[in-house]
């Protein structure tokens, strides 16, 4: 069993209508839908229940997912420190779309991760860059998405170590849409598509992404603490 958390800000949807008519229970409900399978759990944790994303949680926490906006600056700067070090312990993690801005994802680059950004729903086609990749499993060529909010380059990540996906939109922009990392144990994707206003978790290509990306990010290894062990002698 993959024990998946999501975390939701959960603000968007109560208090913009045309959000709620889209996600009526909430992003991390969708999230939920997308993910949970006979062999995927998952837990949801909002911003108004953040402190449940404890150091326990986290160990028992395979792959987590994190989805916000604009309350990056509400998490307390010990959670994000705490994901921060769940990660390079091993577990995995999946920022998606504005979480680019997020604190742990942030801490986790070392970078800024700024980006261009234009809201006219252009259409986006997600490109497969990396066809023999786990995560691109099942997509084919690209992923059609009708309307998304337009990210650009330049995305002020570090390389990454794997480019999945491309994303090219309507008014000529290209984004580098699926993004891998490794942090210490921990397996990182970044995930561009998903504003709140458009219907993108439930695209069926979006969710066998997600999908694939938690089993790519399912630790195979993991300590439960971080640290650099004295050895009295040497072994031979
Ligand atoms: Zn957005």
């Amino acid at each position: 069993m993959i024990r998946v958390t999501v975390y939701n800000e959960y603000l968007h949807e109560k208090t913009n209508e045309a959000v709620r008519a889209v996600y009526p229970n909430g992003i991390h409900s969708a999230l939920r839908e997308a993910l949970e399978s006979e062999t995927v759990s998952v837990r949801t944790v909002t911003l108004d229940s953040i402190e449940e994303l404890t150091e326990t949680l986290l160990a028992e926490t395979d792959v987590l997912v994190w989805w916000g906006h604009r309350a990056h600056h509400q998490v307390p700067d010990e959670i994000a420190e705490r994901v921060q070090r769940a990660v390079l312990c091993g577990m995995g993690a999946i920022f998606l779309h504005s979480a680019h801005h997020s604190k742990p994802f942030k801490r986790l680059m070392g970078t800024t991760c700024d980006l261009t950004w234009r809201e006219n729903g252009d259409r986006e086609l997600v490109w497969v860059c990396d066809p023999a990749h786990p995560i691109a499993e099942g997509i084919g060529r690209f992923i059609k998405l009708e309307a998304e909010e337009t990210y650009g380059e330049p995305f002020t990540i570090p390389e990454p170590d794997r480019t999945v996906f491309l994303g090219n939109f309507e008014g000529g922009e290209a984004f580098r849409a699926g993004c891998c990392f490794h942090r210490g144990n921990g397996r990182i994707f970044y995930f561009q598509p998903g504003h709140e206003t458009y219907p993108t978790f439930r695209n069926p290509g979006v969710i066998r992404v997600l999908q694939n990306a938690v089993r790519w990010a399912n630790p195979i290894y993991r300590v439960s603490s971080l640290g650099s062990p004295h050895v009295e002698k040497p072994l031979v």
